[in-house]
């Protein structure tokens, strides 16, 4: 236990819920949840309204230093973030940020100024993050360390089924292709590429629900963890 509680970690694939799974078990837990792919795309903002070649290592370097990060505690457990004091909200999640992000999460020492911030975020423990290498490098000694995880095709469904709801008519294909394409990026970069932590509990949540994942985590949490 650190000075305010533990940290846990939760990382994964894209598209499995960690967000939703991360902020349920912070709200039950009066924890704070920090979403650090956040700060991945602030990155990729930042280098997209700067015009700099993702590839450029030193511009995204020094892109990654200026960023002055705060976080504002939410009614939902969340940790609202602004960036240089703005609130950038919806822009972050554009497709083409979510795109630039992926490419300049492997510049390794960019990297490392994002993960010195996430730990001044965490180390005073209560706190749930999520991302892509909070168990493996950012937090390895974090007291409760998940992996969540289903398969492309079941991702792609849910993806696919979400759209057709916000009334768009989303492509199947198409969908599946760049879910395959991201995990193949995000395992195979050389810098913290995503993989389970040796002691974290992997989920596969391919046949589960929401409340299923949720409830799966919170039975391995002591309940005087909060
Ligand atoms: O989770 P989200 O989709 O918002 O993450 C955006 C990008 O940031 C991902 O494609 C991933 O490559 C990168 N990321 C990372 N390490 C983290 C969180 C996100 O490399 N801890």
């Amino acid at each position: 236990m650190r000075a305010k509680g533990f940290v846990i970690a939760i990382d994964g694939t894209a598209g499995t819920g960690k967000s939703t799974v991360g902020k349920a078990v912070a709200a039950r837990l009066g924890y704070g949840f920090l979403s650090t792919g956040e700060m991945y795309r602030a990155l990729a903002y930042s280098v997209f309204a700067k015009q700099i070649n993702p590839e450029d290592h030193d511009a995204v370097l020094a892109a990654a230093r200026a960023l002055r990060f705060t976080f504002a505690r939410q009614e939902d457990a969340s940790l609202k973030m602004f960036v240089d004091g703005e609130f950038l909200g919806p822009k972050l999640h554009l497709e083409e940020v979510g795109n630039v992000a992926s490419r300049v999460s492997t510049n390794a020492e960019a990297r490392r100024v994002l993960t010195e911030k996430m730990r001044e975020v965490g180390e005073e423990g209560a706190i749930v993050m999520e991302g892509r290498d909070i168990g493996t490098v950012v937090f390895p000694d974090a007291e409760f360390k998940f992996y969540l995880d289903a398969s492309a095709e079941e991702r792609a469904n849910r993806r696919f089924k979400q759209l057709q709801e916000a009334g768009e008519k989303p492509n199947y294909d198409e969908i599946l292709r760049l879910i395959q394409e991201r995990d193949y990026r995000d395992k195979n970069r050389a810098a913290a590429p995503l993989k389970p932590a040796k002691d974290a509990l992997v989920i596969d949540t391919s046949h589960l629900t929401l409340q299923q994942t949720i409830d799966t985590v919170l039975e391995k949490l002591p309940r005087h963890a909060s």
